[in-house]
C-alpha cells in the first residue's frame, strides 16, 4: 500500500485560534495551562483531520507556540546565553521572551523562511553553544498523538538546515565548528525517538534546494553518517525548489528516503528517478502546499505513474511542502459562490487530495474514479470558464511591445521637464503615503463595508481626514504632499478590490509570524481595471492645496507576491495583467492633474527565487512589469517608487532598471548603511534615503536626522537627494508623526543651508 503523508500542517486553527490564545496569554489574561489546553485542542482536531482523511501518519513535531525554528532551539539546547534561561526548564514565559524580548533583553532576530511569507526566529549561536538537550515538548506531543491512538511521523528541522539559517556574533567563527555538537544532540534524539519505537523520522533539510557551497554540500555526508543509524528510519525532507544539482550528495547519504516538492520543481522527478537507490523510498509531494487551487487529480496520477512503476511501494505520496503555508478550513468560506469554492483547496482539503491520489495509485483510477470525474469538471471549469478569461486582457498583453516598458525620453531628460513645472527646492522633502490610521478612520471604514455608513457619509468622512492631512503637511511645509490613505485597510488589498480577476476569503489566514496572520488575496482569474480606484480621492487632495499632490498606488510585483496566485499560467504574465491595470490607473492621475505618481514595491526583492541563477529571469520580468505600469505618463511627470524592509546591494543594476525617477527606500535602521551600496554603483535617479525609523514611536532629535542627511549627502549629490521618513505612517500616532514631520523639516532647512 502507499504511504500517504504530508509534511505538517497549520498550526493557527481555522479561526486563528491559536493567535487568540497565545495573545490572551501575553496579555496576561490565561495561564500557561489554559493556552495548553489550546494547543492540545488544536493539535487533536489536525491529527483527526489527517487520519479521518486516510492519511498513514499524522505529523507531529509541526506545532510550535511561536515557530519551529525557536522550538528546534529549544529541543537542542541552543538558546541565546544573554537570558540567561534553562533550555530544559523553559517555562511559555520564557520561551515568548525568546522571540519577544523582555525588559532586559531585546528580541532574537526574525527573518522570512526561504521564499515563503512565514518568519522564523534565527537561532543565535556562538563557540559555546552546547546543545546539551532542552524542552521535551516534541517527546509530550508524541505522546499525546499517540494516546490517542495515532501512528505518528515526528518531524525535525535537519541539523544542516538549522545551522545554516542560524546567526553567530562571534567574529570570524565558523558556524559549521558546531557540527560537531550538534549532530550528536541530533543523534541522541533521534535514539529517544527510536527508543519510543518511532520507525519514521522526517527531517527537513530545505537547505538543499539552495546552491550550498561546496564546505556547505561536504557537510551532509558525514553528518547523515552519524544519524543515519541511530534506529530510527530517516525521511530527508527538500521543499520549495528542485534538489538535481546535489543529486550525488543526497544520494549518497544514509537516509532511509527523500521527500521532493514535484510542484515547483516537476522535472526533478524524472532527473532522479534514473539513479534512485535501491530500497530507497521516495515521498512524492505533488499537491501544491503553498497555494490554494484544488489540484488536478489527474494529471497528478499521471505525474505518478511511472515512478509508481519503477518504485512500486517505495513511492509515497504527499503535498509539496508542509502545509504551514496554506490556510486552514475551505469548509468555513461561507461567502464564497460555489463555482470558485469549487476551484479551490485549503490544508485541510488537500489532506483529501493526497488521500485521493493514494486510493488511486493503489486501486487504479476505477478505485476512484468519481472524485477523478469532479476534479476534471473543476478543471474544465477552470480552462473555459469566462471569469477567468478575458480576451480583451490576453489581447492587451499579445500587443505588448518594447517601448510599452520605457519611458519617452531617458531620466536626464526628464528631471529637465520635472523640474521646469514642480519648482522644488533642493533636497524636497516628502512622505511614503500613509497618515495615521486612528480608530475614526477605522471605525468609519468598517461601518461602511457593513452597509452601516451611507457612501455619501463614507465619503465626507474620507475626505475630512484627507483635509486634515493636507492641512497638517501644509503647516509642516512639505514640499510634496500626499492625501494619506485613509480609505485604505491594507495596500493590496485596497487594489485587489476594486479589480476583476481577484476574490477575497473571510478565514484564508495563513501565519506570517508569531500570532500574526495575513489573509492574502486570491487571483484567480486575468486582470483589469473595470474603472479608476484612486483618481478621485487624488483630485480632490490636489484640489485642498497649490503643491503638487502624489498620488499613491500599489506595484503589480508587490500585488502579486502578497496575493495567492492562479497556478494556471506563469506568474510573469500574472505580473504584467496586473502592470497594465496599474498603467491605466497612472494614466488617468496624469489626465487628472495628479503628475506626481508614486508606485509602491516594498516586495520586488522578495520575489527573488531561491537560486541565484533564477534571478535574472525574475527581474527580468518583474523589472518591466513595474515599467510598463510606469511607462504611459509624459516626461514631466514624476514616477515615484518605494521599497522597504531590504537589502538591494545585490540586484542595484535591476532596480536602476525600473527607472523610476525617485525611489524612496528604507535605511534609517542600518544608519545610510544601504545607501552606500546606491552610492558606489552610482545610481543614476533621484533617491530619498528614509532619514528616521517609522516602526517606533519615538521622536528623533533634529541633529540626529540631519546627521543622516549629511550621510546622504556623501553619497548622493544634493539635486538627486530627497528628504523622507523610512515608511508610511499608518501605524503611529498624529502627535509623535507632527512632531517627528517637523523635525525632518528643520533638519532639511539647517542642510539646505549647508549645502
Ligand atoms: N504607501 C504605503 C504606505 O505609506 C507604503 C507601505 C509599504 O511600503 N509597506 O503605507
Ligand atoms: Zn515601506
Amino acid at each position: 500500500m502507499t504511504v500517504a503523508h504530508v509534511l505538517g500542517f497549520p498550526r493557527i486553527g481555522g479561526q486563528r485560534e491559536l493567535k487568540f490564545a497565545v495573545e490572551a496569554f501575553w496579555r496576561g489574561e490565561s495561564s500557561e495551562a489554559e493556552l495548553a489546553a489550546v494547543g492540545s485542542t488544536l493539535r487533536r482536531r489536525h491529527w483527526d483531520w489527517q487520519k479521518d482523511a486516510g492519511l498513514d501518519f499524522v505529523a507531529v513535531g509541526d506545532f510550535a507556540w511561536y515557530d519551529q525554528m525557536l522550538n528546534t532551539a529549544a529541543l537542542l539546547g541552543a538558546l541565546p546565553a544573554r537570558f540567561g534561561f534553562d533550555a530544559r526548564a523553559l517555562n511559555l514565559k520564557q520561551y515568548f521572551e525568546l522571540a519577544r524580548g523582555n525588559a532586559e533583553q531585546p528580541a532574537m532576530e526574525m527573518t522570512k523562511w526561504f521564499d515563503t511569507n512565514y518568519h522564523y526566529i534565527v537561532p543565535e549561536l556562538d563557540a559555546a553553544t552546547a546543545f546539551e538537550g532542552g524542552v521535551d515538548w516534541l517527546f509530550y506531543d508524541i505522546d499525546e498523538a499517540r494516546s490517542q491512538g495515532h501512528k505518528v511521523k515526528p518531524a525535525l528541522v535537519g541539523p544542516l538546515t538549522f545551522l545554516y539559517l542560524s546567526k553567530t556574533k562571534t567574529a570570524g567563527f565558523d558556524k559549521l565548528e558546531l557540527l560537531k555538537k550538534i549532530i550528536p544532540a541530533y543523534r541522541r534524539i533521534l535514539e529517544k525517538l527510536a527508543a519510543r519505537g518511532i520507525e519514521w523520522v522526517q527531517i527537513d533539510e530545505p537547505v538543499l534546494a539552495l546552491e550550498l557551497d561546496t564546505v556547505w554540500q561536504a557537510a551532509f555526508v558525514p553528518a547523515y553518517r552519524e544519524l543515519g543509524n541511530a534506529g530510527v528510519k530517516l525521511l530527508l525532507a527538500t521543499y520549495f525548489d528542485s534538489v538535481t544539482g546535489h543529486a550525488a550528495l543526497i544520494n549518497a547519504l544514509p537516509v532511509a528516503g527523500v521527500h521532493l516538492d514535484l510542484v515547483r520543481a516537476p522535472a526533478q522527478l524524472d532527473a532522479l528517478l534514473p539513479a534512485w537507490p535501491a530500497e530507497r523510498i521516495l515521498s512524492a509531494g505533488v499537491i501544491d502546499g503553498r497555494n490554494i487551487w484544488a489540484a488536478d487529480l489527474t494529471t497528478k496520477l499521471a505525474q505518478l505513474e511511472t515512478a509508481r512503476a519503477q518504485l512500486g511501494e517505495r513511492l509515497w505520496v504527499s503535498a509539496s511542502s508542509s502545509l504551514l503555508h496554506s490556510p486552514v478550513d475551505l469548509d468555513s468560506e461561507d461567502r464564497l459562490d460555489g463555482e470558485l469554492k469549487s476551484w479551490l483547496a485549503f490544508a485541510r482539503q488537500k489532506l483529501d487530495e493526497v488521500a485521493i491520489l493514494k486510493r488511486g495509485i493503489d486501486g487504479g483510477r476505477d478505485a476512484v474514479a468519481v472524485e477523478l470525474a469532479a476534479s476534471d469538471a473543476v478543471a474544465r471549469s477552470r480552462a473555459t470558464s469566462t471569469r477567468i478569461h478575458n480576451r480583451a486582457v490576453g489581447a492587451r498583453l499579445v500587443a505588448l511591445v518594447a517601448s510599452d516598458a520605457e519611458r519617452h525620453s531617458p531620466y536626464a531628460q526628464r528631471a529637465v521637464a520635472q523640474r521646469e513645472w514642480l519648482k522644488l527646492p533642493l533636497l524636497p522633502t516628502t512622505t511614503i503615503g500613509s497618515f495615521p490610521q486612528t480608530q475614526d478612520i477605522r471605525s468609519a471604514r468598517a461601518a461602511f463595508k457593513r452597509g452601516a455608513l451611507a457612501e455619501a457619509d463614507y465619503v465626507a468622512a474620507m475626505q475630512a481626514e484627507i483635509r486634515l492631512a493636507v492641512a497638517k503637511q501644509e503647516a509642516l511645509g512639505l514640499d510634496v504632499p500626499v492625501h494619506g490613505e485613509a480609505e485604505r485597510n491594507d495596500m493590496v488589498e485596497y487594489f485587489g478590490e476594486q479589480l476583476a480577476g481577484f476574490a477575497f476569503t473571510r478565514f484564508g489566514w495563513v501565519q506570517s509570524y508569531g500570532s500574526r496572520c495575513v489573509k492574502p488575496p486570491v487571483i484567480f482569474g486575468d486582470v483589469s481595471r473595470p474603472k479608476p480606484m484612486t483618481v478621485e480621492w487624488s483630485r480632490y487632495a490636489q484640489s485642498l492645496t497649490a503643491k503638487p499632490m502624489k498620488g499613491m498606488l500599489t506595484g503589480p510585483v508587490t500585488i502579486l507576491q502578497w496575493s495567492f496566485v492562479r497556478d494556471d499560467q506563469p506568474r510573469r504574465d500574472t505580473a504584467l495583467q496586473i502592470a497594465l491595470a496599474i498603467r491605466d490607473e497612472v494614466v488617468d492621475l496624469e489626465a487628472a492633474g495628479i503628475k506626481v505618481i508614486q508606485i509602491d514595491e516594498p516586495a520586488f526583492r522578495e520575489g527573488l527565487p531561491l537560486k541565484r541563477s533564477d534571478w535574472d529571469a525574475y527581474l527580468e520580468w518583474a523589472g518591466r512589469a513595474f515599467r510598463i505600469s510606469a511607462s504611459g505618463v509624459v516626461d514631466s511627470t514624476q514616477i515615484h517608487t518605494h521599497m522597504c524592509y531590504s537589502e538591494f546591494n545585490d540586484i542595484l543594476p535591476a532596480i536602476a532598471a525600473m527607472d523610476a525617477d525617485v525611489i524612496t527606500i528604507e535605511t534609517s535602521r542600518s544608519d545610510m548603511e544601504l545607501l552606500e551600496a546606491f552610492g558606489e554603483f552610482a545610481y543614476p535617479n533621484e533617491i530619498g534615503p528614509g532619514v528616521y525609523d517609522i516602526h517606533s514611536p519615538r521622536v528623533p532629535p533634529v541633529a540626529d536626522m540631519l546627521r543622516l542627511i549629511a550621510k546622504a549627502l556623501d553619497v548622493v549629490p544634493a539635486e538627486r537627494l530627497w528628504i523622507n521618513p523610512d515608511c508610511g505612517l499608518k501605524t503611529r500616532g498624529w502627535p509623535e508623526t507632527e512632531a517627528a514631520l517637523a523635525n525632518m523639516l528643520e533638519a532639511t532647512i539647517e542642510a539646505r543651508k549647508a549645502i
